[in-house]
């Protein structure tokens, strides 16, 4: 297993970025981890929380897409109540699903960012598409026992990522250009 992760950005949450900071990087297309990214793994419907967040993201021209490992029924049920299109079963860290999905769509790399909570899978599968990342925590506390698996890994990675300064805050380069 590559353990030498790249990571563009952290931010403790997704619901924390100002979405601004998107457009600043030429963001066009945001594409979004669900489980404890944007919500709790056993919701089947988008907190209110979400719902506002994926409109802003709409109302300033960036398209959000969920990008899970989760299984079909239950991603598309929650990506469909909020009339976005989504990636299920995405296999991450695995890109050929997403690589797929970009060239399907003819969207160029550098227009697209992925966000999510985990070193294993999200930036695993952006640092193999070539595609900047941000990583946040994990909003709820509870996990998946595949997550949980994955999360032994992840802690001490991070721990060492932020010691090598690996980790900017988004703020930071929010305000540096
Ligand atoms: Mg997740």
């Amino acid at each position: 297993m590559c353990l030498n992760r790249r990571v563009f950005a952290y931010a403790k949450s997704i619901y924390d970025i100002e979405i601004q900071f998107f457009t600043q990087q030429g963001v066009e297309y945001l594409l979004i981890d669900l489980d404890n990214t944007l919500d709790s793994y056993r919701l089947y419907y988008p907190t209110l929380r979400a719902i506002n967040y994926i409109n802003s993201l709409i109302d300033a021209g960036i398209k959000p897409i969920i990008v899970s490992n989760n299984r079909g029924k239950r991603v598309k049920t929650y990506s469909n109540f909020l009339q976005i299109d989504c990636i299920s079963q995405a296999m991450k860290p695995f890109p050929k699903k997403i690589i797929e999905y970009l060239k399907a769509n003819d969207i160029s790399h550098d227009k697209v960012m992925i966000i999510g909570d985990q070193l294993m899978t999200d930036v695993g599968a952006a640092n193999a598409a070539n595609i900047r990342v941000v990583l946040t925590d994990k909003i709820v506390s509870e996990d998946q026992w595949t997550t949980r698996f994955n999360r032994l890994f992840d802690r001490p990675l991070r721990k060492r990522m932020e010691k090598q300064g690996k980790l900017p805050n988004w703020r930071t380069l929010y305000g540096k250009s």
